[in-house]
Parts: C-alpha cells; structure tokens; sequence
C-alpha cells in the first residue's frame, strides 16, 4: 500500500510552486497524495515568514497536526520554506513533533531526510547556504491543479537589502536557473497542453545577471514567447530598479506577454524609501510607470505597500496615497508594517502603534476601493481575451491578459480555449461577458 502525502502551503506563489514540486517528488519515490491531512503518513508544512501572522498560523497547525501520531505513531511531520530556514532548531525546540525540517535550498534533500527519519533520526537540515547540487530539484516534474496555467521558478533569492525584508535571509542571494532548463521545462509544460507560462522569481527581473554568461531577463521572454504551444507568458515579481528598458520593449514587442505587471513601489516618501533601501525614489518610480504605460497600451499594474514603517509620518503616507492616485492599480496587496526578526527595520527607532497603521491601512483601503470600482466601470462593453481556465457551478471561468478574473456561460469544450468577449458586467474582482469567439 503506497504511502501518503499532505502539503499545507502559506505564502507566495513561489511557495506554491515549490509545493507543485514536492508533489512531483514525492510521487516519483512511491508516495500518492492524501485527500485530508487525517489519511497522511507524512505531512509537510511549507512555511513563509514575511509577517508575524504567518509564523502564528505555523504553530497552530503543528497543533492540530499532531494529533496524526496518536492514530498513525509511524506518521511523519515536516516544516519546510522559509520560517524553517529562519527558525531552525528554536522552532524544532517550540514544536518537538517536528521529524523532518528543510527550506527552498536542499528540497532535493527529501528522499533522504524521509529515511533518516524512518530510521528514528530527528532529520533537521537547515543549511546555511544552498548546497552546490541544488539545481538537482529542477530533475523532478511539478504536479500542478490548473492543466493550462503554470509557474515556472527561474531564480532563487534576492541581492537586494529592503531593511523589512527576510527574503535575502531565507532564500539565500540571486541564483538563476539556466536558460536551457527552463527552455526544457516549458516545452514538457507545453507538450502538456499549458497554454500560459508565469515565470517566477523573488526579484525575477534580475535573472541572468549571475549566470556564468550573463543573458538578460528581456532575452529569456523572447526565447520562451518561441516555445510552440506558448499563447501567453506572466511574469513576478520585478524591482523597479530592473525593470529596464529592453524589459519594457520585449513586454511591448512579444504578443504572448500579458497586459500586466506586478510592481511593487512599497511607499511613496522619497524619506520613507531611502529608509527601507529600495534604491528609488517616487519620481523614478513613477517615471518607470510613465514608459510602461506609454509603451504597453491598456497595462494593468498591481503593487505592493506597507502601511507605517517605522517613523512614518502623515505627510509620508499621503505620499503613498498620492502614488495610487497617480498610478491607479487594479490591484494592491497592501500590509501593515510588521517588525520581523533580523531585518535592520525591527530594531528602527519610531515604530509606530498598531491603532496608527490600522487607520492608515483604512484609508489606503477606502481610496483603492474609489479607484477599484472606475476602473471596473472602464471595462464594461469593452472587448477582452480570456483564457478559460476552469468550470465551476457550470459556469467557466478564465483570466483576461489584464490578470481580471471572468465568469462565462458556454461548453466544457472551450476549457484551455482563449475566446474574446465581450465584457457586460464588471465588479472591481471579476467581469462578467458573453463569448463572441474562440481565438484559438
Ligand atoms: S527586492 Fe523584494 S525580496 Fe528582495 S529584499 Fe527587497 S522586498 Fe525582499
């Protein structure tokens, strides 16, 4: 009887993509996936750090996980991601259930953890650094949901030093996969029936700097747009400070490349920036803004804020509000400032009280919602591409190349279609229309 395995991820999308291929792994040494975390023998928790709230919601389901060895005492809990290449052994020492711990470094790693631990060894590898193998991951298929639409990781870590940021700490520095491997993975995606590739990365527009021949990101476009099977190509998240040019040129050049773009600008004070390192100011920012959208007709941008970073004053976050009036997002993950362990911003003079960050964030809120609901208003009539993606409730659903959900009446048939529409009804999350034709 094959052994079970349950993935509970937290975090971001490269999260989910590691997760995508833990299963691939697991898999190809015997082991099927378990529908409840109740059947498993082995459960992994693949974790993220970037607030405080995450690194709760960890301990609470070691809580609720452990209980598994009271019906199955040969049940196996692991914690992988970055709250374990934060923690370690004082997150082993909080939760003494764990048997197995590994981070995005040494995933590779599992098959043999799993045994260690089999043999009655506490398997903890947190390693400082990635180990020189650590390309040996991309060996092993990702195991996905969505049959049309997948991630593809082209780099590892960040070599930049945002004050709040634990990135750099628990993804290591920059490293680029290789041009080929990730020119090989999208033609088995593509032999697949994927249709829409997402390139990700920490800092994803700086891939190809730190490869033995440098190739830049704009290239990788170009190259994986040539890929037959290849209709459209996303990519998250970029810097600023590399979203150059040659970038914004292939965005406007390449047909496949979607309409949208995920840039973060985290504050608008030109203080409040110097003060997190982000190496721009709100004027390049919004210059940046400017090209792209003089260039790429139509572009719909979404970003990232933190609300009260330490000495944040009024006047420095209606800087923040004056850059979404400015740049009108159709999305915006906003958060209020948390303090995280190890970065230089948790021990900031200034930190302000949460009732502060909790009205800001209100108001950040309140304006996004005003500019959420025009923007809506602007894609009535009008005529959108949309990827069917899946069927729910008999309805289909798909994504516009603006990244705006959709909700369809039509056939089965159409799922891995790309049909226009034409949009009669839009709410700030999702766009109802009727289907015109099949592009193809
Ligand atoms: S660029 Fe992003 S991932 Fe890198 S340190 Fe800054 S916030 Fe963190």
């Amino acid at each position: 009887m094959s052994k079970k395995f349950y993935i509970k991820t937290f975090g971001c999308q490269m999260n989910f993509n590691d997760s995508e291929r833990l299963r691939g792994l697991l898999r190809s040494i015997g082991y099927e996936p378990a529908n409840t975390w109740e059947e498993a023998d082995l459960i992994i928790l693949n974790t993220c750090t970037v607030r405080e709230k995450p690194d709760q919601k960890v301990l609470s389901h070691l809580g609720e996980y452990k209980k598994i060895k009271e019906k199955n005492p040969n049940a196996l809990i692991a914690v992988a991601g970055c709250l374990a290449q934060r923690a370690g052994w004082e997150l082993v020492q909080k939760a003494p259930v764990i048997d197995i711990m590994f981070s995005s470094f040494n995933m590779h790693q599992l098959p043999e953890l799993i045994n260690q631990a089999q043999a009655g060894y506490k398997a903890i590898a947190i390693l400082d650094e990635p180990p020189p193998d650590e390309d040996k991951i991309w060996e092993f298929p990702t195991e996905r949901d969505n049959p049309y639409c997948a991630y593809v990781t082209v780099m590892k870590g960040c070599d930049k030093r945002c004050t709040y940021c634990v990135v750099p700490a628990t993804r290591g520095r920059e490293r680029s996969r290789s041009l080929e491997s990730i020119l090989e993975e999208v033609k088995r995606l593509t032999d697949e029936g994927v249709r829409e590739i997402h390139l990700l990365g920490q800092n994803v527009t700086a891939w190809g700097r730190d490869l033995p021949e440098p190739v830049p990101f704009s290239e990788l476009l170009y190259r994986v747009s040539q890929i037959p099977g290849v209709e459209r190509i996303r990519f998250t998240t970029g810097h600023p400070k590399d979203l150059t040019d040659d970038v914004i040129e292939a965005m406007a050049e390449i047909p496949q490349v979607c309409n949208a773009l995920h840039l973060p600008f985290q504050a608008g004070s030109d203080r409040i920036l110097a003060l997190m390192d982000r190496g721009y100011t709100k004027e390049e920012y919004l210059e940046k803004i400017r090209k792209l959208k003089e260039k790429v007709k139509g572009i719909a941008l979404s970003t990232d804020v933190i609300v009260g970073f330490p000495t944040e004053t009024e006047e420095d976050f209606e800087e923040t509000l004056d850059v979404l009036k400015k740049v009108r997002f159709e999305q915006v993950f906003s958060f209020k400032f948390s303090p995280r362990p190890g970065t230089p911003a948790a021990n900031m003079e200034g930190q302000l009280p949460d009732e502060v960050k909790t009205e800001r964030m209100r108001r950040l809120l309140e304006l996004q919602k005003s500019i959420l609901s025009e923007i809506a208003k602007s894609y009535e009539g009008t005529v959108q591409e949309v990827l069917v993606e899946e069927e729910k409730d008999g309805k289909l659903i798909g994504r516009t190349s603006t990244n705006k959900w959709a909700t369809l009446s039509g056939s089965p048939e159409l799922l891995g279609k790309i049909v226009r529409i034409k949009v009669t009804k839009a709410s700030p999350f999702n766009l109802e229309g009727e289907i015109l034709e099949v592009v193809k």
